[in-house]
């Protein structure tokens, strides 16, 4: 297959002028998938097609954004971590200088994370096209989460497919989503996470499909849903954009995000794609190690292949088969990754990097104790990346971390896995 390569000389289109109309970022993207479901994208194309200039459309999001997700979130200078960043260099031998660490705090908004930009977007075009069940995948039980909570706030009915590897690691989520009134259905197949809970709830659409509507809980599957996700998440880099101008006088340098499916990276990142100036970096799990199934860095380790309804770059081996994955963090242990992400990585607009479980760790406990914010597992991946990078720039410049989520959840298994790290030690 061929991949898309910008070429150097030529003025390159715009890059946010994707997906093309048949959903393709580059040559990545599009709609591999059985028949039933086409008329269900067709139908979601449509809706979306027509709710772009519907002023009153937006008008709710906004207006739900404002009053039940406590937008804007705040964009925060972490000045004892920029110290932190700086005692690095010196260490090391540099000029003691740090770039200044930012954070767009969507650990902020309700139910703490970033993916509630999505679901309340998505429930939305749900009741547009009649439809009363929601149904979602979930990893970390976020995205589940913030399901729950759209189809409460719009009285729809919603079920939520889960690993049941997931279910023990992110117990507190799953007796949120129960309490928000959503059934949680633990999938036994596979590797019991992120994976295998979303080929129960593509099988569950395929028979449901009349009815319910499958809101996708990052910039994955087949188009529409890379788009829309996208677009419902670029609120976060529009709002970090006016405030870098407010309180920097002018844009950041760099942007930090981690990248599990993509989108809380795609949500900030997107807004500033044509500001060639500002560097955009994906930080995906490292995991224990590079050999395979221990890791999920799919677009760092990864090649092009399809999965869940989209070509990307997948984590597979030799045969085409999906390669088990692994991450302290249950948001990112994903094999696939957004299309879009794929079509940034070959132009070379955004680099992708890697942060492994114990870099992760470390991140956690160095925010909670430098700012008094005990970000996610996914979220410490972003910061560890943001330590490393401010501490190899100058202190006039700006570093901008998605803070794509807060630690609640993770507390339990993070204070496991540094009982485990001190014991080996
Ligand atoms: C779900 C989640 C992620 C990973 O998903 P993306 O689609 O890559 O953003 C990252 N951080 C948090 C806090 C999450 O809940």
């Amino acid at each position: 297959m061929t991949t898309f390569q910008a070429d150097p000389k030529a003025p390159p289109a715009k890059l946010s002028d994707v997906p093309s109309p048949e959903g393709r970022f580059g040559a990545f993207g599009g709609q591999y998938v059985p028949e039933t479901l086409m008329a269900a994208l067709a139908q979601l194309e449509q809706v979306y097609e027509s709710v772009r200039q519907d002023r009153d459309f937006w008008d709710e999001l906004r207006g739900l954004f404002a009053t039940l997700v406590g937008r804007p979130t705040p964009l925060y200078k972490a000045s004892r971590l920029t110290a932190h960043s700086a005692e690095l260099s010196r260490k090391s031998g540099n000029n003691g200088q740090a770039a200044t660490i930012w954070l767009k705090r969507e650990d902020l908004a309700h139910t703490g994370a970033h993916k509630i930009n999505n679901t309340l977007g998505q429930a939305l075009l749900a009741r547009r096209m009649g439809k009363k069940r929601i149904i979602a995948e979930t990893g970390a039980g976020q995205h589940g989460v913030a399901s729950a909570t759209a189809a409460a706030h719009l009285g729809l009915q919603c079920d939520v497919y889960m690993g049941s590897e997931d279910v023990r690691r992110q117990k507190l989520n799953v007796i949120r989503m129960r309490m928000l009134g959503a059934r949680v259905i633990e999938v036994e197949s596979g590797s019991r996470t992120l994976k295998d809970a979303t080929n129960e709830a593509m099988r569950d659409w395929m028979g449901s499909v009349e009815g319910t509507h499958y809101i996708i809980g990052s910039v994955v599957g087949p188009h529409p849903f890379p788009m829309i996700v996208r677009d419902f998440q670029s609120i976060i880099g529009t709002e970090a954009k006016a405030q870098c101008l407010r309180y920097m006088g002018r844009l950041p340098d760099s942007i930090v995000a981690c990248v599990g499916g993509g989108s809380n990276a795609a949500g900030i990142f997107y807004p500033f794609v044509d500001d060639s100036k500002v560097q955009l970096i994906g930080v995906e799990a490292g995991g224990r190690s590079r050999s395979p199934g221990q890791h999920a860095a799919t677009l760092s380790m990864g090649t092009p292949g399809v999965l869940h309804g989209t070509l990307s770059y997948v984590l597979q081996d030799q045969n085409g088969q999906t390669a088990d994955v692994h991450s302290c963090s249950a948001g990112l242990d994903y094999p696939g990754v957004g299309p879009e992400h794929s079509f940034w990585k070959d132009s070379g607009r955004v680099t992708y990097t890697a942060a492994s479980d114990e870099q992760a760790l470390e991140a956690f406990t160095l925010l909670a104790q430098t700012e008094g914010i005990i970000p996610a597992l996914e979220t410490s991946h972003a910061i560890s990346e943001a330590v490393r990078l401010a501490s190899t720039m100058k202190a006039d410049q700006h570093v901008l971390v998605c803070c794509s989520g807060r630690g609640d959840k993770d507390v339990e298994e993070a204070s496991r896995l540094i009982a485990l790290r001190n014991e080996r030690t």
